[in-house]
């Protein structure tokens, strides 16, 4: 067993979201731990051009992004531990951590910035350049890449409504669309359906599996090899550039026993504020974040994650998923601000008593006041 740490805020990843958390939470002087994970730098450290992220007027590479993020948040003091957390326990504060290499670890706020992994075929042509042709026609991600590929040909492989949707963007700057799907009907959302399938720029090819990406490191991708899974035929499709949207994997299972989440993973959070069903538990990033999953919307919430755990540790309330704000004495404030359950059960009034209600608050309490039994 190696030492046991115990930190104000222990961040558990270090993409956008969780190096943000940590440069706010730094400046903030709650020296955190971030807790590298098996991808130091997330999925912006397996793309190239970031042309997207505000800042870089010019694009930056991703590894390099990632490189800046972390040297900003160490100039504030954050701690880095290169590991993978393997258990935890969340049932009381501080909340504890054990990671692979033998640390126990304390934390009195725990921001989960784990990321989700885009999930692949396993083919060959598919992995990372340079065993493969990632990074050089083959993506996971069309908001990312899809400018890159102005008047070609592509393919998107998938039939849910993140291949639909990426067919669909992926239309303004391909020359066509082909999407590839294994069976002969699509598991996507009627209306996701009926956009792709009205598109005059995308065709279907059915029941086909993708076996193999063609091309070189000089050429880049040419094109596919597919299988017909009902004749068993093979064939080759030309294309120079291929995007795999088969859905992503949340990296959360190390919390499943204790946070709430969608059935694919996700973990949910306030809306309002990146708190979790467990008080002082905070979530950002593509950990929580099915809809967007950009490197600026991870950031984004890894700022809110940080500031909520700010909050919380100045004894501050934080709003949760019911809409009920906790603090960090565990007193709960009701979602309509007018009760107050403190930690021993006893139910009091938020309301402020000598203080008269200001012009635009007084309609909110003429209305409640309308509910009271006579
Ligand atoms: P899904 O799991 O819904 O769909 C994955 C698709 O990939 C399926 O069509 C599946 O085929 C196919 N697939 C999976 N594994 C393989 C494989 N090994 N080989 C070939 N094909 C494979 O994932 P999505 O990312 O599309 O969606 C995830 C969630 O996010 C959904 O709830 C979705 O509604 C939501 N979402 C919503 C959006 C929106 O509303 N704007 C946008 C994007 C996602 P099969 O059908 O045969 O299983």
């Amino acid at each position: 067993m190696k030492e046991t740490l115990h930190r104000e805020v222990v961040i558990v990843g270090s993409g956008p979201a969780g190096l943000t958390a940590a440069i706010y939470a730094a400046r903030a002087e709650l020296r955190p731990l971030v807790i590298h994970g098996p991808q130091p730098g997330g999925q912006l450290t397996i793309t190239t051009e970031v042309e997207n992220y505000p800042g870089f007027a010019n694009g930056i590479q991703g590894p390099e992004l990632m490189q800046q993020f972390e040297e900003q948040a160490k100039r504030f003091g954050t701690e880095f531990l290169v590991t993978f957390v393997n258990k935890v326990d969340l049932g009381r504060r501080p909340f504890t951590l054990w990671t692979e290499d033998g640390h126990e670890i304390r934390a009195e706020t725990l921001i989960i910035a784990s990321g989700a992994s885009a999930k692949w075929l396993g083919i060959p042509g598919e992995a990372p350049a340079p065993e493969g042709l990632g990074g050089m026609g083959v993506s996971a991600c069309a908001t990312c890449d899809g400018f890159f590929f102005k008047g070609k040909p592509i393919v998107v492989v998938g039939g849910g409504d993140t291949a639909m949707e990426e067919a669909t963007f992926l239309t303004r700057y391909a020359s066509r669309v082909t999407v590839v799907h294994r069976r002969d009907s699509l598991r996507a959302s009627k209306i996701m359906q009926d956009k792709a399938l009205k598109n005059p720029k995308i065709d279907f090819i059915w029941n086909a599996d993708l076996k193999e990406v063609l091309g070189s490191s000089e050429t880049g991708v040419t094109g596919i090899r597919l299988h017909d899974n009902r004749t068993g035929e093979e064939s080759e499709f030309a294309c120079e550039g291929v995007f795999i949207a088969i859905g992503h994997k949340p990296n959360t299972d190390v919390f499943k026993d204790w946070l709430e989440m969608d059935s694919v993973g996700y973990i949910k959070t306030a809306g309002v504020s990146m708190a979790t069903n467990i008080p002082g538990v905070f979530a950002c990033g593509d950990a929580q974040d099915s809809v967007y999953r950009q490197a600026i919307t991870a950031a984004g919430t890894g700022c809110m994650a940080a500031i909520d755990a700010e909050r919380f540790l100045d004894s501050l309330p934080v709003t949760t998923p019911t809409g009920e704000e906790v603090t960090i004495e565990g007193e709960v404030i009701s979602a309509d601000h007018e009760k107050v359950t403190l930690p021993g059960g006893e139910v009091v009034s938020n309301l402020p008593e000598d203080q008269p209600p200001a012009d635009g608050e007084a309609v909110v309490y003429a209305r409640h006041s309308t509910e009271l039994p006579s």
